[in-house]
Formats: structure tokens, C-alpha cells, sequence
């Protein structure tokens, strides 16, 4: 049981700015913010970017802009700030430098001299020994004071290894519950490199006492990095907070969710024009249950019901398909004068001004409104009224038919001496055109709607006529009777 009493509990979201939020990411922010929000406590933002070569300003930006899009707001974080700062690991090597003093001084850690390649050599070593969890063998942990001071005459830099302890370590993690690891299979592991730069598991261990985080959620992959993080704070003899490891999110395959596979990135999605409601109730049903059949929450339904005890321990499936379904039902969902604007600021962001205001953004929204099932989708709607359609070999195959070139021929005619009349009543002309020539109606139609939109089905005819607009109509109808077969 996690039980919290009516205490305010502080947690964070850490995530290392090497690229742009992805799902698995978004759903630990998710979860963080909705147990702090649960609490009336504070939802923390800190950025790990102590490794240099592979972190990014634009991509810590990205993340935050991601983050806000979502409905995440933090109350403490590099851009905010707040009692605990600074937010960003990068600026706190003051603080890593005086706890790691701290560590030598105690003992908790000594000076190792190995370098990369003896490193690796060891490694390799263990490995044709059969030893597959290969670990450091403790070359350094004993060296004399006159031994460290020759190694580092000869000009090497020590890094620092915690010395683990006999024993072992019991998580009692609030998800998969006790979880007991034995001291003897970990191996010392580095605080902080040659190069002074602190390893995530001290930096990350350190920064969650410092900043009196209450509770640690994050993905399973971390489990096995918590003994050691657990290991420095009793060493500092700082409090460790609760920690809860939730199932790792796996792709339709059951394979483990890639970038290389699918789309996992919130940019992406936000690209493609999903609405944040529709991801956040995904990821929140990404491990988590309301223990119903409920599917849609307001952010505020989430911060009330969320808890710990409704998440599963089993992996998670992510499924692209429920995601659509439920951005369909989102877009749905939307007050209608909502939904116009949407559909108004992507035709605009696209270039597509003219469908974007006045009697033509109505007739658009009530062409594709209830169509769509991203706002990305308005953009291929837009473009094919906006442009000849391509004369692919099917449409020429289509349209090329003698028959049907009578009849366009005959549409032609009786279009070009009223538009304005054809596109407000095309059947008025298609169907006695259709008669002259001995064509089916229902084929007549799709050969107007093949010629001036590209496809034989869709949206009513008189929207679409009378989005593309009566000269577009008739150049549309005159190209098509001049096609020849593919
Ligand atoms: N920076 C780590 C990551 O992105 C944070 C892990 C943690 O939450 O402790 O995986």
C-alpha cells in the first residue's frame, strides 16, 4: 500500500536532452506530475545533461516545449528556478565536487587509476572466462597512498569508485514491490569520471536528496540502477525517497518500443496534428487503469484519480491505432467553433489561406470536419482542391473510356454556359449528360469527382465544386477530356 497521508509530495521529471520527448518519456512526466498535482505538492523539472557531447540546448528546449504542449506545467526548473536550483546538472558542479569530497573523505569511494583500454581488457578477460555480468575487480581499491601518488605522476587522472559494501540492498519499490539485490554481483561502480564529470547514477541519487524529492517514477530500465543510487545516499547519509519503477512500454510486436520502428516522438505526433488530450489519455492508460472502461479524462479527472496502486506490473502495449481512434474522438469531441479555428490555423500554417476564412473554411469544416482524424489531414484535403489533380495511369484508365469522355464532354458543354449554376447544382447537368451518352449515374459521378478532385469518392460534390471553384472546374474538366490511356 502507498499510503501518503495528506502530505504535499515533491517529484520530478529528469530527462537527459539527447533528442526530443518521446512516448515513454512523456508518459514518466505524466505520471510524476499527476501524483504531485494528486498531493497539492510540486512537480520539479531537472535537466541531466552532464554529458556534454551528446546534450543540446535546442533539444532541452524542444523537451520543454513538448512538455507545455502536453498540459505538463513544473513548478520548479531551469527556466522558473526555485529553491532547490539550479535545475540543470551541467551548472551544478559545485555541488557534485562537495559531496564527492564527502564520499573520499568517508571512505565511500577511492581513486581509480585504470584506463580505458586496461579497462576493456579486464572486461574481455571475464568474458572468455564465461562470465557474462562482467564487473570491476577492484584493481584500485587497495592501493597504498604511495601507489596513487606514482600512477598519478605519470600523469593519470583518477576517477572515483564506490566501494560496495558487503551485503545486499532491498528495494521496496511501490510497484513491483521488495526487490532484493545482492551486493556481490555489483561491481564498483564510477561516482565520477577521470574527467570530473559525475556519472548519473551519483548525480541523479545526489540531486533527488538535495532537492528533497519525496518520490522517483520512472521506467523499469531503472530498477537496476537503484541499489546504487541507493548506496550513495546512505553513504551521504542523505534520505532516499520512494521509488516506483513502472513496466517498460513495448510496441504492437511486443518488441521494445524504437524510434527506428515507429513514430514515438511528441514532436511528431504534435506534427501530424493530434491534440494533447488524446496523447495524454494514451500514455495516462499506458500501464495505469481507472479500473473501468473509461478511456477519456480531462487533465483534472487524471491529478483526482491517478495512483499508484492502478498501475500493473506487466509491459505495456502501444498501440498507434487506439491513438488514432482516440484523436478522432478528440477532434469529435471539440466545441464546433473550436474546431473551425483549428482547421483555420492549419490551412493558414500551410499556405492555404483561401479555404481559411469566410463561407470557405465553412464549407471546408463541413466537407472534412467530421472526416479527419488529425488536423495534419486537412493540409491533403486543402492540396488536392487547391491543385490539378495527377494524372495517374488509373485516372487516365478512368477517364479515357470513350464513353466517358462523351459524357465529360457533354458536362463540359453545359457547364461552361452557367458555372456558377453547375457548381451549385452539378446534378442538374451530370445526370441528363450521363443519359445522352448511355452512361450509369453512378459512374457518371465518380468520373466529375475523379476529374476535378483525383479520388471517386469523398466529401459532398457541391462542397468540393464549389471549394475548388468555378474556373478550377471547368480547366479540371477540360484537361480530363483531352486524357489519353496510360
Ligand atoms: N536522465 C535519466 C533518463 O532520462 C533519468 C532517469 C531517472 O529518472 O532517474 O533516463
Amino acid at each position: 500500500m502507498t499510503t501518503w497521508g495528506d502530505q504535499p509530495l515533491r517529484l520530478r521529471f529528469a530527462p537527459s536532452p539527447t533528442g526530443s520527448l518521446h512516448v515513454g518519456g512523456a508518459r514518466t512526466a505524466l505520471f510524476n506530475y499527476l501524483l504531485a498535482k494528486r498531493s497539492g505538492g510540486s512537480f520539479i523539472l531537472r535537466i541531466e545533461d552532464t554529458d556534454a557531447s551528446r546534450n543540446r540546448r535546442e533539444s532541452e528546449a524542444a523537451v520543454l516545449d513538448d512538455l507545455h504542449w502536453l498540459g505538463l506545467s513544473w513548478d520548479e526548473g531551469p527556466d522558473v528556478g526555485g529553491p532547490y536550483g539550479p535545475y540543470r546538472q551541467s551548472e551544478r558542479a559545485e555541488l557534485y565536487a562537495a559531496a564527492a569530497a564527502e564520499l573520499l573523505a568517508r571512505g565511500a569511494v577511492y581513486e581509480c587509476f585504470c584506463s580505458a583500454d586496461e579497462l576493456a581488457r579486464e572486461q574481455s578477460e571475464q568474458k572468455a572466462a564465461g562470465i557474462i555480468a562482467t564487473r570491476y575487480q577492484g584493481r584500485c581499491a587497495t592501493l597504498s597512498v604511495e601507489q596513487r601518488a606514482t600512477l598519478r605522476a605519470e600523469g593519470r587522472n583518477p576517477a572515483l569508485r564506490f566501494r560496495i559494501p558487503p551485503g545486499q540492498t532491498v528495494v521496496s519499490d511501490l510497484v513491483h514491490g521488495p526487490v532484493t539485490f545482492e551486493h556481490a554481483i555489483l561491481g564498483d561502480f564510477v561516482v565520477v569520471r577521470s574527467t570530473g564529470v559525475p556519472t548519473y547514477n551519483f548525480a541523479a541519487a545526489f540531486d533527488d536528496a538535495q532537492m528533497a524529492i519525496d518520490v522517483v517514477v520512472r521506467g523499469d530500465e531503472h530498477l537496476s540502477n537503484t541499489p546504487l543510487q541507493l548506496l550513495v545516499l546512505q553513504a551521504l547519509g542523505l534520505p532516499a525517497p520512494r521509488y516506483a519503477h513502472v513496466p517498460l512500454i513495448l510496441n504492437e510486436d511486443h518488441q521494445k518500443l524504437s524510434k527506428r520502428h515507429q513514430t514515438v516522438g511528441v514532436a511528431e505526433y504534435r506534427k501530424e496534428g493530434y491534440l494533447a488530450s488524446a496523447l495524454r489519455d494514451h500514455l495516462a492508460l499506458l500501464g495505469w487503469s481507472p479500473g473501468d472502461e473509461r478511456e477519456h479524462f480531462t487533465l483534472a479527472e487524471l491529478t483526482s484519480e491517478f495512483s499508484l496502486e492502478r498501475v500493473g506490473r506487466s509491459a505495456s502495449v502501444y498501440n498507434a491505432a487506439r491513438l488514432r481512434a482516440f484523436n478522432a474522438r478528440a477532434l469529435r469531441s471539440l466545441a464546433p467553433d473550436e474546431l473551425r479555428g483549428l482547421i483555420a490555423q492549419w490551412l493558414r500554417e500551410a499556405g492555404y489561406h483561401r479555404f481559411a476564412e469566410g463561407p470557405a473554411l465553412e464549407r471546408f469544416v463541413e466537407a472534412y470536419g467530421a472526416e479527419i482524424t488529425t488536423l495534419g489531414e486537412v493540409v491533403g484535403f486543402a492540396r488536392r482542391l487547391d491543385e490539378m489533380p495527377e494524372a495517374t495511369p488509373e485516372l487516365r484508365q478512368r477517364l479515357s473510356d470513350p464513353l466517358v469522355r462523351s459524357y465529360l464532354l457533354a458536362l463540359l458543354e453545359g457547364a461552361q454556359a452557367d458555372p456558377a449554376a453547375f457548381v451549385r447544382e452539378p446534378k442538374v447537368l451530370v445526370a441528363p449528360s450521363a443519359k445522352q451518352v448511355g452512361l450509369a449515374p453512378k459512374l457518371a459521378y465518380e468520373a466529375l469527382r475523379l476529374a476535378v478532385s483525383g479520388t471517386a469518392h469523398g466529401a459532398p460534390l457541391k462542397l468540393v465544386l464549389d471549394l475548388v471553384g468555378e474556373e478550377q472546374v471547368l480547366e479540371r474538366l477540360r484537361v480530363a477530356t483531352h486524357l489519353t490511356p496510360a
